[in-house]
């Protein structure tokens, strides 16, 4: 009888995963997820992204039951937990998702030694980082080609999904832990609900209700029309390719900007820690004006109604990422390193590529080809939430001043008693 475990990781989905399917090959499946105590001793941990996960592999669970299996729990090293299980259950093969971070490549070269059959399957993001080169370089460095090239390629098929699925006998599934086993520190107020069905709903809404409307309305801070899908697409819970053969071409760009940045980071693993393009910046240190910015009491209403939506939600608008990284950066002149810092604090969706590639491009340090632009908040925000109603709905300070005079709280005569309580700006940005 043939044994093969197949070891989740960010891929907590039953359908499109190609490293599941390939592991169903075999007569008996152990499906396994290892709470790794190096991931979550180490900055993943954020309450968001643990809570996040414990829903997803409650739903994964789920589903592997419904087909006749289990969703096998443990915790500590994924090698050693995977060479244990190997030796329980006599399996002979083990595959698992091709993850390109320095972690994950370790990881795999750790399971590699293992002696056991070992297959690293696509399924992460919908090109694998290494699969495009330009000629003469690893990696590509600027977006556009790269977009050229990614919209070309050849996309494998959709992975088949498991019929049934057959634990082999004696294996003990082991309870989830909760939350507080796991970590200290509460979610935010109004998290998103993990999960492949959660995200499969939001996808399939999504496509139906907004795709269509996604080019013109996806800056629009107010409208609140984009996907909304970053976390499920963070854990795996929906498959990247299948999106990306659904949806339209500018929504496709975006996807395709994930990818870039996963294969910026794979050619370059100290992105999240090392200037990729050093330039000689010289960054201020100044607590009080970073604690502002953290707290959304810099008193530039667009910008702490971005960091108050990224404290009550774990998930910011990503125009109103772009507006809050420039004003620490550019304006405040704070090292991307401590934004980069908070939002993987607070983000849901916080990645190590996603989040580091796109703080060194509005820094001016990363693959931005024109890095001396600079934003200007108030020009966004006239542009990006013209009726000041996105401001309004995080900063309860000024919901009651009309219009996008809003933007400006400190140009209108001595207000109400609630706007007085919102600080003056920070720094002169008129
Ligand atoms: P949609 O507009 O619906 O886009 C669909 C998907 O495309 C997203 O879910 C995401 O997976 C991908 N995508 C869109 N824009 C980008 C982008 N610029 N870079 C990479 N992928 C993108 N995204 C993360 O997933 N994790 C992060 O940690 C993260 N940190 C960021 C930090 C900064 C400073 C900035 C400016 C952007 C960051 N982003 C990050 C990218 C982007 O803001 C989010 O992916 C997006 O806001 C998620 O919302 P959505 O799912 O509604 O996006």
């Amino acid at each position: 009888m043939s044994t093969s475990i197949m070891l989740f990781t960010r891929d907590l989905r039953v359908r499109d995963n190609p490293a599941l399917t390939a592991a169903c090959r075999a007569e008996h499946v152990v499906p396994v997820f290892v709470f790794d105590d190096a991931i979550l001793n180490g900055p993943f941990a954020a309450p968001d992204r643990v809570r996040f996960l414990l829903e997803s592999l409650a739903d994964l669970r789920a589903s592997l039951r419904d087909l006749g299996g289990d969703l096998v729990v443990r915790r500590g090293d994924p090698v050693t937990e995977a060479a244990r299980l190997a030796g329980r259950t006599g399996a002979s093969s083990l595959a698992v998702a091709d993850e390109r971070s320095a972690y994950g490549t370790r990881r795999l070269g750790g399971l590699r030694e293992l002696g056991m059959e070992v297959s690293a399957h696509p399924g992460i993001t919908v090109v694998p980082p290494g699969e495009l080169t330009p000629a003469g370089g690893d990696h590509y460095r600027v977006f556009t080609p790269y977009w050229r090239a990614w919209d070309a390629a050849r996309r494998r098929p959709i992975a088949d999904e498991p019929k049934a699925i057959r634990l082999p006998s004696g294996v003990r599934a082991g309870p989830l832990p909760r939350l507080a086993d796991l970590i200290s520190g509460s979610p935010s107020p109004e998290p998103t609900p993990g999960g492949e069905r959660a995200g499969r709903r939001r996808m399939t809404r999504w496509l139906r209700e907004a795709a269509a409307d996604y080019d013109r309305a996806h800056d629009d801070l107010a409208a609140d029309r984009t996907s909304r899908l970053s976390p499920y697409l963070k854990f795996g819970c929906i498959s990247p390719l299948e999106l990306a053969n659904a949806g339209p071409s500018a929504f496709r760009r975006q996807l395709a900007w994930r990818d870039f940045h996963h294969q910026v980071a794979a050619a370059f693993p100290a992105l999240a820690r090392d200037d990729y393009r050093p330039r000689g910046h010289r960054w201020n240190s100044d607590e009080d004006a970073l604690a502002a910015w953290r707290d959304g009491m810099t008193g530039v209403p667009i910008v702490d109604a971005g960091m108050r939506q990224l404290r009550s939600e774990g998930f910011m608008h990503n125009r109103a990422r772009l507006i809050t990284a420039s004003f620490l950066t550019r304006d405040l002149g704070i090292d991307w390193r401590h934004g980069l810092r908070h939002f993987n604090d607070r983000l849901t969706d916080g990645d190590i590529a996603d989040n580091a590639g796109n703080w060194q491009w509005v820094a001016g340090t990363g693959n931005n080809t024109r890095p001396g632009q600079v934003m200007s908040p108030l020009r966004q925000a006239s542009r990006f939430d013209p009726h000041g109603d996105y401001v309004r709905r995080y900063v309860a300070e000024l919901a009651d001043i009309e219009g996008s005079r809003v933007h400006r709280p400190w140009t209108l005569p001595a207000s109400g008693r609630r706007a007085s309580a919102y600080p003056p700006p920070i720094i002169d940005i008129d």
